[in-house]
């Protein structure tokens, strides 16, 4: 499997990497038990993996039995420490100490005594930013256990609209940054290209799953894509871009691994029918006016915190590439007092009209929102 050196963080990594929040019952309390069954099925996803060429595991602190059972299987794997990348991620904290802690923990759960890769997760909002980078906090600890060798680069990351984005891309605080990007969802381009420009690594979040469900494609989605499946085209037209580094697949079973291979076909991206493929699917995401909503969101603040570009760019895929469940996937999880998809229900809408006068494209913002609502809610 082709590696990519990622940015300046002096490793190279797989392009794909193994995210390893799917493990058999890995949510299951208590997070110290790890049942026979969980380990034989990370054994199993691991070992998959590796076979595949992936050297880059990814985990956090919050991903349950994750980085326990990473220790397990890998305590009884015969490789050699130099041929694996390991990330891990722990969420802010208000003290250097609780951070310091948690790198600890992690360091004894994976049996390691350096992590290759470690981010600060979920700097998802302003607060959380602000919580990161505050002097002598959490980050300095990363810092000072970067310069006892316990970690070899540190990153981020972040579910946050671009301008948080690109401002945490800016403190050039963070070797690498890890954040959602994909064919359906481009409005992060910007942060991809500063973080590319500022030498950093550039590692995409579940873009398939939490990308759009791909796996389990509408039918018009995959008549659109044939003859590629519609994770090959996604996963195809991040990896033509040299500055997508690697992209984290979530497996639960070892079988899983099997259709990403497909997508490492040698022939370069543009040779073959992607071409076509990706003009069909522009041409029919542009028979929506919401193909004019771009990343502007100068239609916020909501006053009742309605996130509307995120309920609009779903309403845009259901609209023209049918892909309904994914939209009503990802607006059920919204909860406005959420940091990781945060955002009220459109049903919510008072009409008010703030957001009507700031629209550059004039969209009937109130109307559509309630629109998506109903759609979603059916
Ligand atoms: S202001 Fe209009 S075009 Fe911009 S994000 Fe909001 S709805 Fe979309
Ligand atoms: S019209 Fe509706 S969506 Fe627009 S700002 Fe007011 S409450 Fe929010």
């Amino acid at each position: 499997m082709e590696r990519r050196k990622f940015g300046a963080t002096g490793c190279h990594l797989s392009v794909f990497t193994l995210g390893t929040m799917r493990f058999l019952n890995g949510w299951d309390a208590p997070h110290d038990h790890l049942p026979e069954e969980s380990i034989e099925n990370a054994h199993s996803v691991i070992t998959a993996a590796l076979k595949a060429g992936i050297n880059h595991i990814e985990t956090a602190r919050s991903y349950g039995k994750s980085e326990g059972l990473i220790g397990q299987v890998l305590s009884h794997l015969d490789i050699p420490r130099s041929n694996l990348v390991i990330t891990t991620k722990a969420q802010p904290t208000e003290t250097a100490a609780e951070m310091r802690k948690n790198l600890e923990e992690s360091l004894r759960l994976l049996g390691l005594n350096r992590v290759d890769l470690f981010a600060l997760h979920g700097l998802n909002n302003q607060q959380r930013h602000d919580l990161a980078m505050r002097p002598g906090g959490c980050l300095a600890a990363l810092q000072q256990a970067q310069r006892e060798g316990l970690i070899g680069a540190i990153g981020f990351s972040s579910h946050a609209p671009l301008p948080l984005l690109l401002t945490t891309i800016a403190t050039r605080a963070f070797a690498f940054v890890n954040l959602h990007y994909n064919f359906f969802r481009q409005e992060n381009r910007a942060a991809v290209d500063l973080a590319t420009a500022l030498g950093m690594g550039v590692f995409i979040i579940s873009p398939n799953e939490k990308g759009g469900l791909l796996y389990q494609p509408p039918p018009k989605l995959a008549q659109l894509t044939h003859p590629l499946h519609p994770v090959h085209f996604n996963e195809r037209w991040l990896l033509s871009q040299p500055q997508v580094h690697t992209l984290s697949l979530g497996l639960s079973l070892p079988q899983h691994m099997d259709i990403h291979l497909e997508s490492l076909n040698p022939r370069p991206f543009w040779q073959g029918n992607e071409r076509q493929i990706q003009a069909d699917l522009i041409q029919a995401l542009s028979r929506s006016p919401l193909q004019r909503c771009g990343p502007c969101r100068l239609c916020l603040p909501c006053p009742v915190q309605i996130d509307i570009p995120t309920v609009l760019r779903l309403k845009h895929l259901r609209d023209t590439l049918d892909m309904d469940h994914f939209a009503r996937f990802r607006y059920e999880m919204m909860q406005p007092d959420d940091h990781w998809i945060p955002g009220a229900r459109g049903h919510l809408c008072t009409r008010c009209g703030d957001c009507l006068a700031r629209c550059p494209q004039a969209l009937p913002i109130a109307d559509l929102v309630r629109q998506a609502h109903h759609e979603f809610s059916l």
